[in-house]
């Protein structure tokens, strides 16, 4: 990899989203040297992926250089690989060009989409967890639509017009949203041949309400909304497989759809090594004591999603989300100096500072400690919080420009097909 060995010790952190870059930035000019390895060369804000596959936004607006969050820090290196292995009986991890040995190593590499053992849905459904995917999303809504136009066959074009969103949590809710505000509003004058009207929203919940992790009234209150924007929810009902055609339930409903979107669950990233049998707990994470130091290692850590910290207030670890993934990095980034200083570590407290969806223009939910609130100034909290955390004055720039266009406009500009998906559509021809 080409990295110089100093005199000091050498903190290795793998992947550049939400934990790892807040743990770089508290190790700054500090007397180590940090080598940060991502797969990607750059951050991806995920939140609002659900905006770049429904045409909201460009996908450079919520991805920052990882090289440019690192500029001006001594010390540090960043290379792109993709971490396959780590070696801990030798202090090394194996990546795609080459190996390193470290000191001290930081596992944070997220999460990915669980699919839980069924390999049809795997293969003939679409994640959103990455830039590229959303992409493919925004490119095969697109596709369907210019597909039922060469058809005059009603049971076809349902099928292409049909979208089903697999998990009411946050993600599934706002793709949902976003879907029924593209119907409204853009169908009808991009399609003028075409009978939008016939275009269905499903979601599909195995629990008996959306936004489960959130309050009851707040449930209430998007599924209002989004039965108020033509969504339909389907609660208690479990999918069991999908073909590339048929959404199969474990009730007597299923769906002919080309468009299944998996929503329903995350696991932690696996990487080869750390007798991962052995330690996983629920959902392929890995668990860690109070300071995220992994259980049985004394030079490695793991935060964020990937990360268990099963405490007696978090019997299943904290909620795979931004704001854990950021504290922890921050807490983690101080200890790493306080144990290179010989200074007792502190225990990690995870301040919880509510969590929100939005479900189309002007409607949003939040939920804070004291307070909860819904509709159009939950809507304007939610964007405000989501311009601040995003990394970046340019981006924040080019997101709430975007935004405020579209809300003038009632327009979403992205609505481009630039790198098609090319999905097989011979499965709904008669
Ligand atoms: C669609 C969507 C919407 C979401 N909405 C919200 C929301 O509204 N609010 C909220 O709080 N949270 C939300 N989340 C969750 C939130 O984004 C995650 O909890 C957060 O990103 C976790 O941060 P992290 O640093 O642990 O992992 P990530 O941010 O996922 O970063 C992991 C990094 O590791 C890299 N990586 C992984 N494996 C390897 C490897 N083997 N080698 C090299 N690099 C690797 C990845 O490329 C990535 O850059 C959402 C997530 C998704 C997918």
């Amino acid at each position: 990899m080409n990295i110089p060995k100093t005199s000091f010790p050498r903190i290795v952190i793998i992947g550049g989203g939400f934990a790892g870059i807040s743990i770089a930035k508290g190790l700054k000019n500090k007397e180590v040297q940090v080598v940060l390895l991502d797969k990607h060369n750059y951050h991806t804000f995920q939140p609002l992926l659900y905006q770049v596959s429904t045409g909201g936004l460009e996908p450079d607006s919520i991805a920052y250089p990882i090289r440019k969050v690192l500029k001006g820090y001594s010390n540090f290196f960043f290379r792109l690989a993709n971490v396959e292995e780590i070696r801990t009986g030798e202090n090394t991890i194996v990546t795609n060009i080459g190996s390193l040995e470290y000191d001290y190593l930081v596992i944070a590499t997220g999460s990915e989409t669980n699919y839980y053992g069924n390999r049809e849905i795997e293969i003939n459904s679409m994640a959103m967890k990455t830039i590229p995917q959303s992409l493919n999303l925004r490119s095969l809504i697109l596709e369907n639509f210019e597909q039922a136009l060469l058809t005059d066959q009603y049971h076809e074009r349902d099928a292409l017009m049909n979208f089903v969103i697999v998990g009411g949590g946050p993600t599934g809710v706002e793709l949902a949203g976003a879907l029924a505000e593209i119907k409204k509003g853009i169908l009808p004058k991009d399609y003028p041949d075409l009978d939008t009207r016939r275009v269905q929203i499903h979601i599909i919940q195995s629990g008996d309400r959306i936004l489960k992790e959130m309050s009851e009234k707040a449930s209430q209150k998007a599924e209002d909304f989004l039965e108020g924007l033509g969504v339909q929810i389907w609660k208690n009902t479990r999918v069991t497989g999908y073909d590339g055609k048929t959404v199969t339930t474990d009730t007597d409903v299923d769906f002919e759809t080309a468009t299944l979107v998996w929503a329903a669950g995350v696991k932690g990233v696996e990487i080869k090594g750390l007798n991962a049998k052995d330690l996983l707990v629920g959902g392929s994470r890995i668990p860690v004591d109070e300071f995220n130091k992994v259980k049985g290692h004394n030079n490695i850590f793991a935060v964020g999603d990937v990360a268990c910290m099963q405490t007696e207030a978090t019997p299943k670890g904290h909620p795979m989300m931004a704001q854990p993934a950021l504290q922890q990095g921050r807490n983690l980034g101080e200890n790493l100096v306080r144990l290179l200083e010989n200074k007792p570590l502190e225990p990690f407290v995870y301040r919880d500072k509510g969590s929100m969806a939005t479900i189309g223009r002007n409607k949003a939910v939040v939920d804070m400690k004291n307070i909860r609130f819904q509709g159009v100034f939950a809507w304007f909290v939610w964007m405000f919080v989501h311009l601040f955390f995003l990394i970046g004055f340019r981006n924040r720039m080019v997101v709430f420009v975007n935004w405020v266009y579209n809300y003038v406009r009632f327009d979403r500009e992205a609505r481009l097909i630039i790198r098609p998906f090319n999905r097989n559509y011979n499965a709904f021809k008669d």
